[in-house]
C-alpha cells in the first residue's frame, strides 16, 4: 500500500506550511466526519494534520504516499471507558497487550479506569492523588496508543471531595461513582461529588443501579438457592437502572452539574436521560457494544461456562431494549459508545465451574472488537451513517471528555486515523484477537468491514494487519473539560 517514499531536506525544521512540506499523504480514501463524507486526500506533518484536501499529491511533492482508494479514512476511536489491568509483578505486559488489541481495532486512545479490580494498590485506591500518581507511573512507558485517566470515587476513600479539585488541575477531569456494590456512594456524598465536579470543572461519571432493590433480590435468590449464573440477570431489573438513573440526574440537577451516565443498557433508563435532555440539562450518557449486539437470551443457555461470559453489569437486556438503544443512537438520547472493556479471564477471574453468581467476576472483553461490531451493526447494518458513527466513536468522546486534539479528520489534529475497508468481511474468533482475554463475547460473529492501517499521531502502528507500534509510544493525555454551556 505504500507506494513512495521520501522526505526532502529542503523543507526539515523550517516553517512547514510556507512550504507544504508534509511527511505523509494518504490519498484517494473517503474521508469521514461527523458533519459529511468526501474523497479527499490527508497531509500529515510533525504528527499532525495538516491539510484536508483534493489533489494534495501535487501540493506536497515529495511526502511518502499511501493509497486509501476503496477505504474510509476515519478518526481513531476514542474509548472513554476501559478497566485494563495496571502492570504487576506476575504479569509485567498486562496493559501494554491490551493497548496493542486497542491499536488492532482501531482505538487510538482509551481511558482507563484505576479501580481496585485494575491491580491498583491499597494506598492507590484510597486516594485520589496517590491513586493518579500511581496509575502514572505504572503506565509510563506501556501504552502503544494514547491514553489517560478516569478515577473512581469509592465509599472506601477517607475525604476524596477534597481531592477534586487537584485531580482535576492535573488532567484528569473525569471520575466514576457507583450506587451500587460495597464501594458505592451513598446519595449524601454523591451529591457532594457532584457539586464538587460542577465547581471545578470536572464531570462526575455515574454507575447507576438501585442497590436495595438489587440487594434484596439478590438475597433472596440465594437464599432460594438459586445461584446460577442466569440468575446475576434476574436480579438486576431494568427498573432498578432506570430508577438509579433518574436519581442520579435528580441529584445532579440539584448541584447545578453536569453528569454522565455510563453503560446505560435499557429503554427505561434512556427515557430517563431523554427527558432531561428535552429539558436541555447538561446529561450525557453512553451505552455499549454489547447493549447494542446481544440480549438476555444468552443467559438461557444450559453451559454455564457460556452463560458465565455474559456476566457483566447491567445485565443484556431485551431485543426491544437494544431497539431502544439504537433509536437513542440515531436521535440523540445517547451521545457516544465506549466499551466497559474488562479483560477478564474463564480460566483466571471468572473461574469455571462457575461459583454463585454474587462472586462471579462481573466483566468483558471488547477494547478490540468496538469499531467491528458496531460498523458492521450500525453501520452496514442500516441503523446509523458512517458519519454518525464516527461522531458516536470518536468526535463526541473526544469533546466531552476533554481531548481537543483528538477525535476528528481535521486540519490542527493529531493525525489519528484508520484506513477501514468496508468491502472486507471477517469472522471475529478469541484466536486472532490481542486483548489478554481469554474469550470474546463475539465468537465467530461474522462482521462487514475491517481495519486496514492505523495510524497514531502521523506513525502506522497497525498497517496492513501487522502490529507496527512500539512499547511506550502511546502518550498519557492531560485533558481539560470545556466549560457546559
Ligand atoms: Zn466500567
Amino acid at each position: 500500500m505504500v507506494t513512495g517514499r521520501l522526505i526532502g531536506d529542503e523543507g526539515m525544521g523550517r516553517d512547514r506550511r510556507a512550504r507544504r512540506v508534509a511527511d505523509l499523504l494518504i490519498v484517494g480514501g473517503t474521508v469521514v466526519t461527523a458533519a459529511g463524507s468526501r474523497l479527499a486526500d490527508v497531509a500529515i506533518a510533525d504528527g499532525r494534520i495538516a491539510e484536508v484536501s483534493d489533489r494534495l499529491d501535487v501540493a506536497y511533492p515529495g511526502a511518502e504516499i499511501v493509497d486509501a482508494a476503496g477505504l474510509f479514512v476515519l478518526p481513531g476511536c476514542v474509548d472513554v471507558h476501559t478497566h485494563t489491568r495496571l502492570p504487576s509483578d506476575e504479569e509485567p505486559d498486562r496493559f501494554f497487550i491490551d493497548s496493542v488489541a486497542a491499536a488492532f481495532g482501531g482505538t487510538t486512545t482509551f481511558l482507563a479506569f484505576n479501580n481496585p479490580g485494575t491491580g491498583i494498590s491499597k494506598e492507590g485506591a484510597a486516594s485520589l492523588l496517590a491513586g493518579m500518581r500511581e496509575f502514572r507511573a505504572r503506565t509510563e512507558g506501556e501504552s502503544a496508543v494514547d491514553y489517560g485517566l478516569s478515577a473512581v470515587i469509592t465509599g472506601q476513600q477517607g475525604y476524596p471531595i477534597d481531592e477534586l479539585p487537584a485531580l482535576i488541575a492535573a488532567g484528569v477531569p473525569t471520575a466514576k461513582a457507583f450506587m451500587v456494590y460495597d464501594f458505592r456512594l451513598p446519595d449524601d456524598r454523591l451529591f457532594e461529588a457532584l457539586q464538587a465536579m460542577g465547581r471545578h470543572g470536572g464531570m462526575l461519571e455515574v454507575h447507576c443501579e438501585n442497590a436495595t432493590v438489587i440487594d434484596a433480590l439478590v438475597g433472596e435468590a440465594v437464599a432460594r438457592g438459586n445461584v446460577a449464573c442466569r440468575h446475576h440477570a434476574l436480579t438486576r431489573p431494568t427498573y432498578a437502572e432506570a430508577e438509579a438513573t433518574h436519581r442520579a440526574i435528580a441529584l445532579a440537577r440539584a448541584a447545578g452539574a453536569s453528569v454522565y451516565i455510563v453503560h446505560l443498557s435499557c429503554a427505561d433508563a434512556l427515557a430517563e436521560v431523554a427527558a432531561a435532555k428535552a429539558r436541555g440539562w447538561p446529561v450525557f450518557a453512553e451505552t455499549c457494544p454489547h447493549y447494542l449486539t446481544l440480549t438476555a437470551e444468552r443467559y438461557d443457555a444450559p453451559d454455564e461456562g457460556e452463560v458465565i461470559r455474559s456476566v457483566i453489569s447491567p445485565p443484556l437486556r431485551s431485543e426491544s431494549d437494544r431497539g431502544a438503544l439504537w433509536l437513542g443512537l440515531r436521535a440523540g438520547g445517547l451521545d457516544l459508545v465506549a466499551t466497559d472493556h474488562v479483560p477478564d479471564r474463564l480460566a483466571v477471574e471468572k473461574r469455571i465451574p462457575a461459583p454463585p453468581f454474587p462472586l462471579i467476576s462481573n466483566g468483558a472483553p471488547g477494547i478490540e472488537t468496538l469499531l467491528s461490531v458496531v460498523y458492521d451493526e450500525g453501520v452496514a447494518g442500516g441503523r446509523i451513517s458512517v458519519e454518525r458513527m464516527v461522531d458516536l466513536l470518536a468526535t463526541t468522546p473526544a469533546r466531552l471528555f476533554g481531548m481537543t486534539s483528538k477525535g476528528a479528520v481535521e486540519a490542527g489534529r493529531d493525525a489519528d486515523l484508520v484506513l477501514f475497508d468496508p468491502a472486507a468481511t471477517r469472522v471475529i474468533h478469541q484466536s486472532e484477537l490481542h486483548h489478554s482475554s481469554d474469550f470474546t463475547p463475539y465468537e465467530g460473529r461474522e462482521v462487514r468491514g475491517a481495519v486496514r492501517s492505523v495510524y497514531l499521531r502521523g506513525s502506522a502502528i497497525v498497517h496492513d494487519g501487522a502490529f507496527g507500534g512500539r512499547r511506550g509510544t502511546g502518550r498519557f493525555v492531560e485533558r481539560t473539560l470545556a466549560p457546559q454551556p
